[in-house]
């Protein structure tokens, strides 16, 4: 006997937030939906990630009287993607993107706030922002989820105050720029945590979720408001296509295979091929290891792209990722990312030479895509290695270097020293312990002082632009990110050429359909976030600028399913 196979109007295959947002509206437009996810867990690398979204023009700015325009954002998004994106996916995204998150925040459990002051990361750039397009979840109660919680996948407690208390990227942004009030605000979130018994009873975790958790949570309450299944532990192999249409997908679950059929659509939200090595070694600039990657383990392999580009389908920037320098901490899962701290005074990064390449306050895809640059003329900068002394350990981060005044080093764990971080009591000895070249470290670290003195990074004009300053230290003077390297110890650690995912993939065109290598839509078959070449092309416009574009063309694809 054979069994019916599964029918739907829309099959979304992964459970980020863009392929969730999808399933949200297409539920909406009243079509019937799945959504498949290979792992165990939903929520893929959006759940663990930020949460930020870029929206320019977006209406939380605007109640706020700031201003933006469309027409500015355009501008903005035209130089930094240098001319090389259909403007008609531009176009799309500007138009949508306001308008996707305010359908989700009127219509679904996902809520915002602006995080005004977050800079656009291009200040040089017409167009570009002080602040206001950068968009953070506001913190979800996950109580909602009931025991759909314990299926999604979970942040690093690094990500939360004291390992257990959620805080928004303000709240965190606050405190590290030891902004007026912070103290009191860290008190107001230990107390409300302390204060919440009934939740303290059950577990040490936080009621509340933040960040990525909360956007995930979010998504996954509204899916089931609305009845739509989500099934876990079900792998995406192949497309079926009849007559030239995408039609249906076979999939694995539970170590059978399965077709299911998609009367309407296929839409893949299932993420790039960061964590496929041969795939990473096909596509992106050598050397490349799936190790550096801060996304989750065995996840996203890519199996959507090869299935595209099976049926023919157009590619484009597969060579590229969404660049960020990680460090590895011997026992956890994944490499955890250096967003902030590279812009902290007082650290600097070098390469093998002892020599700084760029400006250590940049955007994490400049800063990756500078390591490769540099590589490629002496195979020196690939790890390049962030230098500090006592008095920058004693007062911030690095990586999972909380400041000594609260973490000090007797205090860490023993196997970090050397793995994670190497120490001695002069620059010349440290740079023999880890094979960087002690003169050039001693000329760079006697150039930085000066600059630090002076306030000019004339090399690479660190601090120079409201982005770097973002996270400076507002009290250190005449440069929040500049402070002299000078008293010992002195302080290593190794940075990778790491990634938040990669940013190539399917081609699409302003309707989030897939084009076939002739030009023309592949019918059926639609592509968002990074299993989509993005429309941001090489650039990284602003905070947000991957989660944004997922969701927005989410949002798009389900429209259009719906209305064609
Ligand atoms: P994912 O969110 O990874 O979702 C893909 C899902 O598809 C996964 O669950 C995966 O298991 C599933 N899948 C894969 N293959 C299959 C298959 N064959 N069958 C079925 N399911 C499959 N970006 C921002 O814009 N803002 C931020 O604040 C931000 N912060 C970040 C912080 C960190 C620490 C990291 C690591 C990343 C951050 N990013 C941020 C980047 C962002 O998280 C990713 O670019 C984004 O989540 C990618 O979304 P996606 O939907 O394409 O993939």
């Amino acid at each position: 006997q054979v069994r019916p196979q599964p029918v739907y109007d829309v099959i979304v295959v992964g459970s980020g937030a863009g392929a969730m947002s999808a399933a949200v509206v297409a539920a909406d437009q009243g079509l019937s939906v799945l959504v498949v996810e290979k792992s165990d867990k939903y929520g893929g690398t959006s759940a663990i990630s930020g949460g930020g979204i870029w929206i320019p023009n977006n209406h939380y700015f605007a109640e706020k009287g700031g201003k933006d325009s469309y027409d500015k954002a355009l501008t903005y998004l035209k130089a930094s993607t240098d001319g090389k994106i259909d403007e008609e996916r531009l176009r799309a995204y500007l138009e949508y993107a306001p308008r996707m998150i305010h359908y989700l925040e009127t219509r679904s459990r996902v809520r915002y706030a602006v995080a005004e002051k977050y800079p656009d990361y291009y200040q040089h750039l017409p167009g570009s922002l002080p602040g206001g397009r950068s968009l953070d979840p506001e913190l979800f109660d996950t109580s909602l989820l009931g025991d759909e919680y314990d299926n999604m996948r979970k942040p690093s407690p690094t990500t939360l105050l004291m390992g257990c208390i959620a805080w928004t990227a303000r709240h965190a942004h606050k405190a590290m720029s030891r902004e007026f009030g912070w103290r009191l605000m860290i008190l107001g979130l230990i107390a409300r945590y302390k204060l919440d018994f009934k939740w303290r009873r059950k577990t040490k975790m936080d009621r509340r979720a933040a960040l990525g958790a909360s956007l995930i949570a979010a998504l996954r309450r509204s899916l089931m408001d609305r009845n739509v299944p989500l099934w876990l532990n079900t792998d995406f192999r192949e497309l079926v296509v009849e007559n030239g249409r995408v039609t249906g997908i076979e999939v694995v679950q539970g170590g059978k295979k399965m077709t299911l059929q998609a009367r309407r659509g296929v839409i893949f939200g299932s993420g790039g091929f960061e964590q496929n090595q041969a795939l990473r070694e096909k596509y992106l600039p050598q050397p490349t290891r799936v190790s550096w990657s801060a996304t989750p383990p065995g996840n996203n392999t890519g199996a959507a792209l090869e299935a595209g580009q099976a049926i023919g389908a157009a590619t484009d920037l597969l060579d590229w990722a969404w660049w960020a320098p990680t460090i590895h901490v011997p026992g956890e899962e994944k490499p955890r990312g250096v967003f902030a701290e590279r812009a902290f005074p007082g650290a600097i990064v070098v390469n093998g030479l002892g020599k700084r390449f760029v400006n250590e306050a940049a955007p994490y895809l400049e800063f990756v895509d500078a390591m490769y640059r540099e590589h490629q003329k002496d195979s020196q900068s690939i790890p390049a290695w962030v230098i500090f002394d006592a008095h920058y350990r004693f007062n911030y981060a690095m990586g999972p270097l909380m400041p000594a005044q609260v973490s000090p080093d007797s205090r860490l764990r023993k196997e970090w020293l050397n793995t994670v971080y190497w120490k001695a009591d002069s620059l010349d000895g440290l740079a023999r312990q880890i094979g960087v070249d002690p003169a050039g470290l001693d000329a760079t670290v006697k150039r930085v002082n000066e600059f630090a003195r002076t306030g000019v990074d004339s090399d690479f004009a660190r601090g120079g632009n409201v982005f770097d300053r973002y996270y400076g230290d507002s009290n250190v003077k005449p440069n929040p990110c500049l402070a002299p390297i000078a008293k010992g110890p002195f302080y290593a650690m190794r940075l990778d050429a790491g990634d938040i995912g990669t940013k190539g993939g399917l081609l699409t065109n302003a309707n989030a359909q897939v084009l076939h290598e002739n030009g023309q839509p592949i019918p059926g078959l639609y592509a968002i976030g990074n299993t989509s070449a993005s429309v941001m092309g090489t650039s990284y416009p602003g905070a947000g600028g991957t989660l944004g574009p997922a969701m927005t063309f989410g949002y798009i694809a389900a429209r259009h399913i719906a209305s064609a």
